[in-house]
């Protein structure tokens, strides 16, 4: 096999099972077989090299060789707190934020957001998270939060150093991404933009206001090009 597969598993033993989805994934998909070399991941950041040592009915059972050096995550935590978008827009948001390093992503409803949010879909985003995680061989998957309204979610951004919010009708200068510094929290809303009541809430909280430029980008286009400017300016892209 090329590179090995990987999988998120709760917690590292020696001996470690795979269950329910990855199990079928990984015997079903992957065809596995007893001797194959994997790759396991706790979500702690730390990756680890187990073998198949046997394929039971529901279950793999794998055996822990060693814990690798592995070097995929970011340096600079990075937060992207996002309005609810419609249909599978939102998965599209948390894929690529999820390949451009995002540690956290928020997802929020807020007074122009006409999507919504139910325990299925978040748990299919945060599954979305994980198969990025994967996908691009990070070792972590960003947590995926839901807060059911705009204060709630900026007040997951207060944590972190710049925070900065895209405001489509911003009308003094914003504050220039280049000057983004540590960590950081960035605002993107949902299709229906954000009202002014809402932009001036997020400034009392300590946001500064950021223009993506003279045309409106959609609100998945407006997330992933502050994520990627950002993780630019962190250092984080090349
Ligand atoms: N319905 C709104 C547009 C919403 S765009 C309107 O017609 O005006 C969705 C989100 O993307 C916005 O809330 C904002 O966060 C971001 N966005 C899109 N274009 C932007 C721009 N030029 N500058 C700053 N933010 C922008």
């Amino acid at each position: 096999m090329a590179t090995p597969k990987r999988f998120f598993v709760e917690e590292i033993g020696e001996e470690v099972a795979l269950t329910e989805g990855e199990f079928r994934h990984a015997k079903n998909v992957l065809r596995l077989a007893a001797g194959d070399e994997v790759t396991l991941l706790d979500g702690t950041g730390k990756a680890y090299t187990a073998i198949v040592s046997r394929v039971e009915k529901s279950r793999m059972l794998l055996h822990v060789t060693g814990e690798q050096t592995q070097d995929t995550e970011p340096m600079s935590a990075m937060c992207l707190i996002v309005g609810l978008l419609k249909g599978d827009k939102t998965e599209l948001v948390v894929q690529k934020a999820t390949e451009l390093g995002a540690e956290k992503v928020v997802i929020f409803s807020s007074a122009y957001c006409s999507a919504y949010m139910n325990e299925n879909k978040l748990e299919r985003l945060k599954r979305v998270s994980q198969e990025a995680a994967k996908q691009c061989r990070r070792t972590r998957a960003p947590e995926i939060v839901y807060r059911e309204h705009l204060k709630g979610a900026l007040e997951e951004g207060m944590p972190y150093e710049s925070k900065l919010f895209a405001c489509e009708f911003l009308k003094e200068n914003g504050a220039p991404m280049s000057e983004i510094k540590g960590s950081c929290a960035l605002v993107v809303g949902s299709e229906g933009g954000f009202s002014e009541e809402e932009f001036s809430m997020a400034r009392e909280m300590g946001y500064r206001g950021v223009s993506l430029g003279k045309r409106i980008l959609r609100a998945e286009t407006a997330a992933i090009a502050m994520l990627s400017v950002a993780a630019y300016f962190l250092g984080e892209l090349g």
